[in-house]
């Protein structure tokens, strides 16, 4: 069997385990595919064996992809930092945006979306590891964003993201996630259905925590280089 469909079918092992060890529904977690940096051919690949969320990180990458794979039904996930002169290309080009972290580019975003389009699907990044040099708004300021993002008509909030410190320990892995979690469950705003959390090293953990969208690269596609 090739590899990356190997590497894919490890994965849902590896997620229909968690899944069940920690009570997770079945269809509680979604994999988004982690393609940055990757060539086409290996989005290919995967989407052979049946992946169909694909994740990017940079634009001007992405879009060229794109349009080599305009015949292809894949949802496109944008996971990287957002600049805001790029917010009108990731409003007409993705079906979802991860890392608003802010009204202004939640506003820009609203406004660049085409009206032919459906509402853009948008996470809020979340800073959980109290690192001054990571993004996202603190869990004291996200109850106030959720509130103002909620007021705009074309984007959806469906929820937060977060990549917290990367920890080898399983406990210590666990708990940032349990955290934002338990904030979120409390807050009365938002109707919010999606934590976008868990990557290659912390997949399991994250899991059982609650995420419910997977963003996986190296475990699938390799190292990146
Ligand atoms: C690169 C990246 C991932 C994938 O990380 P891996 O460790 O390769 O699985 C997930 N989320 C974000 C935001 C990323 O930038």
């Amino acid at each position: 069997m090739p590899t990356i469909a190997n590497n894919l079918k490890k994965i849902h092992a590896q997620i229909h385990h968690a899944k069940k060890i920690y009570h997770r529904a079945e269809n509680a977690v979604q994999l988004i595919a982690v393609s940055k940096t990757k060539p086409t051919t290996a989005i290919v690949s995967a989407y052979h064996a049946g992946q169909r969320h694909f994740g990017e990180n940079y634009v001007q990458e992405a879009l060229n992809k794109q349009v080599e794979l305009s015949a292809f039904d894949i949802t496109w996930h944008f996971i990287g930092a957002i600049q805001s002169n790029k917010t009108k290309v990731l409003a007409a080009h993705f079906d979802w945006v991860h890392c608003v972290e802010n009204f202004k580019i939640a506003e820009r975003l609203n406004a660049q979306r085409p009206d032919f389009l459906a509402a853009l699907n948008v996470c809020i990044q979340v800073n959980i590891s109290d690192e001054t040099s990571k993004s996202g708004v603190k869990l004291e300021e996200l109850a106030n964003l959720i509130t103002q993002i909620s007021t705009l008509p074309n984007l959806k909030l469906r929820g937060v993201m977060a990549i917290p410190a990367p920890q080898t320990d399983f406990v210590a892995q666990r708990e940032p996630y349990q955290k934002l979690v338990e904030y979120v469950k409390n807050l009365k705003n938002g109707q919010l259905d999606t934590f976008s959390f868990g990557m290659s090293d912390d997949l399991e953990a994250a899991i059982a925590e609650g995420s419910t969208l997977v963003r996986i690269g190296t475990a699938l596609f390799g190292q990146r280089i």
